[in-house]
């Protein structure tokens, strides 16, 4: 993955914030019926979750005192920061999520595509479905139209507990599935998720889906340009895919039990095996049209 160093990151939805949720920890989340039994307590269960349900009635006032915007991104403007930066890279590739789905969804739904922002954290943030913790992976919380990221994440449990190999594409393609999120969101998809666990439930298509819009935008990154039309990505390889596929693969559902030390139980699963997550980014990325990414009306997964 190389960024154009001309391309112009300089404006964009990335922010950082501090000092939100203070001493919320994830109590306040509705992440139910993700803890699947066997899973170690040392594994964080939420992976690159959507939190669907509301808090009860909870605002996204967070209980430790006013949040403060950072100046982490001040220094991004461009592709030649992004290359040599993590955290320009974020910012670029949240330009170029923005551009491909603003052409693709009116294209192929006609619906437009509304901004999402992705706010990234330490220690914890309070958010629109509750506040959340550094435990909790990231997130897309459909109430404030916002991705949540406490960016430790990808060393600590994708590369570190769920053995990842890392590269540097695979951040790209877990901001890609929160966005396919997002996406979902837009099209009244979230609406359509009834079962929560199960090989086959809605959950599962839910997250599979995001993987395949995931795929999707990989493929059509290159295409993607800044405000003034120029193009951010110099090139996505073969390397970036390979990448991404292997960050997929951590985090299915059997995986995560297999490294938490228990029994593969599919009854539990939220989001699918290593294998489908797999299938579905592939699918994704080979796709001509949203349509192939029907999860739900897929008969196999
Ligand atoms: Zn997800």
């Amino acid at each position: 993955m190389r960024f154009n160093p001309k391309a112009d990151i300089s404006g964009g939805r990335v922010t950082d914030v501090r000092g939100g949720g203070g001493g919320g920890g994830m109590g306040n989340l509705p992440i139910g019926g993700i803890t699947g039994g066997g899973i170690g307590t040392t594994i964080v269960v939420v992976i690159i979750y959507v939190i669907v349900q509301l808090a009860g009635g909870g605002s996204g006032a967070g209980s430790g005192g006013p949040e403060q915007t950072t100046d982490r991104y001040d220094q991004c403007l461009t592709g030649e920061d992004a290359n040599k930066s993590e955290d320009c890279a974020r910012k670029a590739v949240e330009a170029s999520l923005e551009s491909y789905w603003a052409k693709v969804l009116p294209q192929q739904t006609g619906k437009q595509l509304q901004p999402t922002q992705i706010k990234t954290f330490t220690g914890g943030a309070s958010t629109g479905c509750g506040n959340a913790s550094a435990d909790v992976g990231p997130f897309y919380c459909p109430t404030d139209q916002t991705i949540y990221l406490d960016t430790t994440f990808f060393k600590d449990v994708l590369e570190g507990q769920l053995g990842g190999k890392g590269g540097d594409f695979v951040e790209p393609y877990v901001l890609a599935h929160e966005f396919g999120h997002h996406i979902q969101n837009l099209l009244g998809t979230m609406g359509r998720v009834r079962t929560q666990q199960g090989p086959t439930s809605d959950s599962v298509r839910l997250e599979l889906q995001a993987d395949c819009y995931a795929g999707m935008w990989t493929r059509g990154a290159t295409g993607t340009t800044d405000s003034s039309g120029v193009a951010i990505f110099e090139s996505v390889d073969d390397g970036d895919i390979t990448e991404a596929l292997d960050s997929a693969k951590a985090v299915g559902d059997d995986r995560i039990q297999k490294m938490g030390g228990g029994d593969v139980n599919k009854e539990q699963w939220t989001h699918g095996s290593s294998a489908e997550r797999m299938r579905w980014f592939t699918t994704g990325y080979n796709a001509k049209n949203i349509k192939e990414c029907d999860t739900f009306s897929a008969s196999s997964l």
